[in-house]
């Protein structure tokens, strides 16, 4: 069973992965890998990625190993590295003792660059950026081989072995493979295995001033792991006769089968970690968890559940097809997991006061509210239920619509867990008009009265005031990305994010920092993991009750 109660989907990855086990193959075990570059924090496309590379292992009694892909040293750093494993942990998944990085195998891979160019297959190219880029042709004109391409093996090995002693300029040489300059895929046309790059890296320090390329790394770290099945997004799949021919020509321990998935891409909202750096860099959001960002670091702060998003990347499934999926999927998730397991509370967000006219003063009421009523374990509290109480300004109107069921002058309506309340008269604010109370009779639960609405409230003695901040999506289109040539950042939402002061019931203001609660009619909360003190609360809005955008 997955974590959205369903027996899991037959994806084509699970049909070759029973092929494989049922023919034998790789003595019948299941290797996978999640190989993150770390050059910024973990998105929901990730997740998608760690829970079909783990889940897999998990499925087959396999393992799936934690790979930093670090072969790129430019954009990278330590801070990601440790989030990348805070995230990973948090979605539920763990890597044992197998926690790699790709330049602990900077020596393997130079190792195997110099067995191809022993063999013929690797030469150093000596060629302008400019002529490169002309050798190269286009994917209608073949290309030029470079005059560098027959140079005898010797000379390479020589040339490569001062790369690598530093004596050449950054950019001045590359290694490149030697395959098919007339090949219609770009990617075999004697593509760069390794450059020169003067830069720092955060693991091996100033070692190395010639780095490999992606293409020539990932594919060599997979054999050397003995990953049997090399999991990828689809746009790698023009690169796969590469990853063959690297595996083919060296003496790596096993040959690992790419395969390819299509990412996941969601309404209104960007994904990928460039575009995610400018936010949190331009202070376009307070950071990468910002509560309103795609990262797993946000939605953790904003309430979402490991097991939610699990159930969400279940249910979209794995396809090879691109497509976006609806952010609204996501929110139902979240909340069907929050529904069974948030405690529920009651909060006032946008208060109007209720002056109970048959209350004594004093003596407030003790009302029994249901902690869960999803969950009976989750038991019962106490709330008090005073003279003074507030509503949701919205759960009054002094000139009802048609169809209007909550409290009217002259109208009735249930307190939720208190009885029942009419209207009996409003009190207005002199110079605006604005209705500032509202008197009203009370009756207790066991009366007859017939109403049609139940609404929330809060004691005004005994609830506080609270920090509470409701977001809205951060983009205002289903594609912020869809023209490429202008700014994504032209449709972030001016108004993602509204703060206001509720008003909390009592049993809210210990809430631990990340806990979570459903406020009654309004929403699921969290209290904010950063922000929130002991007594002193800030709660984020996690997803609304109901999708109201979804009509029906
Ligand atoms: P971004 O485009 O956001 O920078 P990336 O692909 O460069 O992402 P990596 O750190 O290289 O990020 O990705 C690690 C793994 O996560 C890769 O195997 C990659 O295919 C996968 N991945 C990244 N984005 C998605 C996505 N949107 N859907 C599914 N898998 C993804
Ligand atoms: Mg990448």
């Amino acid at each position: 069973m997955t974590d959205s109660g369903t027996l899991p989907s037959r994806h084509f990855i699970r049909q070759i992965i029973d092929r494989d086990v049922a023919a034998g193959k790789n003595g019948g075990n299941v290797v996978t890998r999640f190989p993150p570059e770390p050059n910024g924090y973990l998105h929901i496309g990730h997740a998608k990625s760690i829970c079909l590379n783990f889940g897999l292992a998990q499925e087959y009694g396999g393992q799936c190993h934690l790979r930093y892909d670090d072969t790129n040293p430019a954009a990278e750093d330590v801070e990601y590295v440790d989030a990348i494993e805070t995230d990973v942990r948090w979605l539920g998944f763990d890597w044992g003792e197998h926690h790699y990085f790709a330049s602990d195998y900077f020596e393997q891979f130079y190792q195997f660059a110099e067995e191809l160019i022993r063999k013929g297959k690797a030469y150093v190219c000596t060629l302008s950026p400019e002529d490169f880029k002309d050798y190269r042709g286009a994917p209608t004109r073949p290309g030029k081989e470079s005059p560098s391409r027959n140079r005898p093996s010797e000379e390479s090995l020589d040339l490569f072995r001062r790369m690598r002693a530093g004596e050449f300029a950054d950019g001045q040489y590359v290694l490149r493979a030697k395959i098919d300059m007339a090949s219609p895929n770009l990617h075999l046309r004697d593509p760069v295995l390794y450059r020169i790059k003067r830069l720092h890296h955060h693991r091996t320090g100033d070692d190395w001033c010639i780095y490999p390329m992606y293409d020539f790394a990932h594919g060599i770290s997979d054999a050397i792991e003995g990953i049997t099945h090399s999991i990828c997004t689809l746009e790698f799949e023009v690169h796969r006769p590469l990853y063959d021919w690297i595996l083919d020509q060296i003496s790596v321990p096993c040959h690992p089968q790419q395969i390819e998935f299509a990412r996941l891409n969601l309404t209104y909202t960007v994904m990928s970690k460039r575009r995610l750096l400018q936010l949190a860099q331009e202070k376009r959001v307070s950071g990468w968890d910002d509560p309103r960002m795609p990262t797993l670091c946000g939605m953790r702060r904003r309430g979402y559940t490991p097991a939610a998003i699990r159930a969400f990347c279940e249910t979209i499934g794995v396809t090879k097809y691109d497509s976006m999926t609806e952010v609204a999927l996501l929110e139902h998730c979240v909340r069907e997991d929050l529904n069974k397991r948030a405690l529920r509370r009651m909060a006032v967000l946008n208060p109007l006061k209720v002056i109970i006219t048959n209350l004594p003063d004093t003596a407030g009421i003790d009302v029994e509210a249901v902690n869960n009523p999803e969950d009976p374990e989750a038991g019962k509290r106490a709330m008090a239920f005073t003279r003074e109480i507030f509503i949701e300004r919205e759960d009054f109107a002094e000139e009802p619509p048609p169809k209007y069921f909550r409290l009217a002058p002259g109208k009735s309506v249930r307190l939720r867990y208190a009885g029942f309340i009419t209207c009996e008269r409003v009190e207005h604010d002199d110079t605006t008009g604005e209705v500032t109370a509202v008197h009203c009779r009370w009756e207790p639960p066991d009366t007859k009265v017939k109403v049609k609405a139940t609404i929330h409230w809060v004691s005004a003695e005994h609830a506080r005031p609270v920090e509470v901040r409701l977001y809205d999506r951060l983009f205002t289109v289903p594609d912020p990305m869809e023209d490429k040539d202008a700014d994504f950042k032209a449709h972030l939402n001016p108004d993602s994010l509204k703060i206001v002061t509720g008003y909390a019931e009592p049993a809210l203001l210990d809430a631990r920092p990340g806990e979570f609660f459903q406020f009654e009619r309004t929403g699921y909360f969290c209290a904010d993991a950063k922000d929130s003190l002991p007594g002193t609360p800030v709660f984020n809005q996690t997803v609304a009750l109901k999708d109201l955008r979804v009509k029906g």
